[in-house]
């Protein structure tokens, strides 16, 4: 389930991952950063961003909607999506959030890049596919979902969404970009820092190489 809030999970570490000693944070000269560094071994720790995949899954003019069981953002909708695991693509990471949250079963092979989001405030990146199903799926909400079904542009529009305030105006954009069946592909920056505003750059698909 789609974890970015505002908590700093790299402000967490509290003992060396190699020798379970105390870490401090320390200024790093060759990287010109603090970071995480062992009191006793030294071993600094890098820490880099999460990657969160998210899975629109489209059925003629309605996607697929889950709404969250638990905190943060509990009872507020929002697509599939969770942090992608170790050994996993991102088609197959988007296949396995979408069954884990909505029961239903995407192939990874049918995903289609959509966005790339940029979430430094949360220390994440997102990935944004898309997929587009040819007849209503089996629908089998999991424990993180109180609720799953598809909805169309204005029931979405009657919703609360989860991180609403962040997000910006992509849902409409993706309605018009399905309305035209006609996809780009966006690079995204989401509000997290003081004076920064949701905006999004977007790329035309000349062609698709894979005839798809
Ligand atoms: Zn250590």
């Amino acid at each position: 389930m789609i974890p970015f809030t505002s908590v700093r999970w790299s402000d967490a570490l509290n003992y060396c991952t190699q020798c379970g000693s105390t870490v401090s944070r320390r200024w790093v000269a060759e990287d010109r950063c603090e970071r995480f560094v062992c009191d006793s071994c030294r071993i600094v720790h890098y820490q880099n961003p999460r990657v969160l995949v998210v899975c629109v899954v489209v059925l003629g003019d309605k996607l697929l909607m889950c709404r969250r069981a638990h905190e943060p953002e509990r009872g507020k909708w929002i697509a599939p999506s969770g942090f992608l695991e170790i050994g996993e693509t991102l088609q197959e990471g988007a296949a396995r959030e979408t069954f884990e949250e909505t029961g239903v079963i995407v192939r990874p092979d049918s995903m289609h890049l959509y966005s790339v989001v940029d979430i430094a405030g949360a220390e994440q990146v997102a990935v944004v596919l898309r997929t587009h199903l040819s007849a209503p799926p089996v629908i089998q909400p999991g424990p993180e979902c109180s609720e799953v079904r598809f909805m169309s542009e204005d029931e979405i529009r009657q919703v609360e969404l989860a991180w609403a305030g962040s997000t910006g105006d992509s849902t409409r954009w993706f309605f018009e970009q399905l309305r035209l069946n006609a996809f780009r592909i966006q690079l995204v920056n989401i509000a997290f820092r003081p004076g920064e505003s949701f905006h999004a750059r977007a790329y035309e698909i000349a062609r698709s190489l894979d005839g798809a």
